[in-house]
């Protein structure tokens, strides 16, 4: 290991896996200390996973392999801490004694804390603790109504986001050619055993798309069959692209495609304006909707065994694979907060779990969406009819007998539900909630 010098910063690594365009190495290089890049494995994150095998842990560690890989080349490494955030920067700074730690802004509710702790604790030591925007175009209060309060709705938000984009214009940052990283000669990464994990089977998806891709995507991204939409999202969520690059690509071959790059950024936005949305819903009169109890219709629904061709694909797909098509979530979503009347918090904590490009903004974003209960959400009333879905966004059948083998045989389940009785009840049990508590 280095011996403790002076002049040494540390970049914390956290959801920015990479090094050309990451903006708080960048500055941290700039400062004119060498820079030691750092990673923790923040068991207050891991010990609440509940598959050893979750395909997330495999990804990030792979990343971290490669990182240290290509750290190698400029004569340094990796250093790679497992506890609890606090503890582990105790410890480091004993070994090491920082003068500056430099990260990216990372806004989930965990996160900020987290951050603020730390954050505390150095400054304590008199060390800075410096934070920049890295993994969005526009954070926080950087898009807001004229009158400076946040947006709810969508459209007025994405017009001003683009907005803000003519007039502040992406600026991709890239390493310079002799980086001064610290010589760190020798560093032991942990293996996943020792943290109590399995390497998880599941495939990760290319970490680019393509022209053709992003130029057919308006075209194609609503039909599962296609591979039409871009995978990106585990990239997007561990920073192993980066936002600007991705951004300008679809300035150039997809407005469709910068569009949903806007939703992200609007979904962050609502979660940083509102984070009661973790618990509830953001309009406050759905978390009076009398949800069902009903474990065996909830397991039904997480092992793709509801009757419902598109919905038991998608369902199986996601166990598969921890990737969902877009529509067949709003599918799936819409079928368990409505055709079955279980709460959407159950469907997101499964979602939560299995999906690779699980993001919490996102992710409650969508939920609430479907469910109704969101910040510009579908209105209650509408209800997706899971057999028309199927029949518009998978006319042939190829998607859903990919994923369901054996539908069309005696094998497949009966309907778990029938959709007119579902509707109805929906229909009838939202509206009685939403009346007596007046948003009907
Ligand atoms: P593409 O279609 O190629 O889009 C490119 C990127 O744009 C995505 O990777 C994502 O970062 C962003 N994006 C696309 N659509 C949306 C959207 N509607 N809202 C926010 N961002 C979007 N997205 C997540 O990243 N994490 C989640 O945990 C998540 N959970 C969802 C839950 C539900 C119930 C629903 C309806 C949607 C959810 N989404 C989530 C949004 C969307 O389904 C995924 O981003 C998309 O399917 C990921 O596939 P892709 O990378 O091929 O996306």
């Amino acid at each position: 290991m280095a011996s403790s010098k002076p002049g040494i910063s540390a970049f914390w690594f956290r959801r920015d896996l990479r090094l050309q365009d990451n903006r708080g190495l960048l500055r941290a290089l700039e400062s004119g200390n060498s820079v030691l890049p750092v990673f923790i494995f923040d068991r207050s994150i891991l010990d609440k996973l509940e598959d050893r095998d979750d395909a997330r842990v495999t990804f990030i560690y792979d990343r971290l392999e490669a990182l240290d890989l290509e750290l190698q080349k400029f004569g340094s490494r990796l250093l790679v801490g497992y506890g609890e955030p606090l503890t582990v920067w105790k410890n480091w700074m004993k070994e090491f004694g920082f003068e500056g730690v430099y990260c990216n802004r990372d806004y989930e509710p965990y996160a900020v804390q987290r951050d603020h702790m730390v954050a505390g604790w150095l400054r304590e030591q008199g060390v800075t603790f410096q934070s920049y925007k890295d993994q969005v175009i526009f954070e926080r209060d950087e898009v807001v109504k004229p009158d400076g309060t946040p947006y709810s709705v969508f459209t007025p938000y994405s017009r001003k986001w683009r907005n803000r984009l003519v007039e502040d214009p992406m600026v991709s940052c890239r390493l310079p050619n002799r980086p001064s990283f610290v010589a760190l000669a020798d560093t032991a990464m942990l293996s996943l055993s020792s943290m109590g994990f399995e390497r998880s089977s599941i495939p990760m998806p290319s970490d680019s798309v393509s022209s053709d891709l992003m130029g057919d995507y308006a075209k194609n991204r609503d039909f599962p069959s296609i591979l039409g939409t871009s995978r990106l999202g585990v990239h997007l969520r561990f920073g192993t692209i980066s936002i600007r690059d991705l951004a300008k690509q679809a300035l150039q071959y997809s407005d469709t495609f910068l569009n949903e790059l806007i939703w992200r950024e609007f979904y962050q936005m609502i979660l940083h304006h509102h984070p009661q949305v973790v618990e509830r819903a953001f309009k406050p009169a759905y978390d009076q909707i009398p949800w069902r109890n009903d474990p065996e219709a909830f397991e039904r629904w997480c092992k793709g065994l509801t009757g419902y061709p598109l919905v038991d694909a998608g369902m199986r797909e996601l166990a598969e694979t921890g990737f969902m098509h877009n529509r067949v979530r709003m599918v799936v979503a819409s079928f368990l907060s409505k055709h079955l009347l279980l709460d959407w918090r159950l469907g997101e904590a499964w979602f939560a779990r299995k999906l690779l490009d699980f993001e919490l903004a996102s992710n409650n974003g969508g939920w609430q969406w479907a469910a109704g209960s969101g910040c510009d959400a579908a209105p209650y009333f509408r209800v997706f009819n899971p057999t028309s879905q199927f029949k518009k966004f998978d006319p042939q059948g190829s998607y859903v007998r990919r994923w369901v083998p054996e539908w069309g045989t005696a094998a497949y389940p009966d309907p778990i539900v029938d959709h007119g009785f579902a509707r109805e009840r929906v229909l009838r049990t939202y509206k009685a909630a939403l009346t007596t508590n007046s948003e009907g």
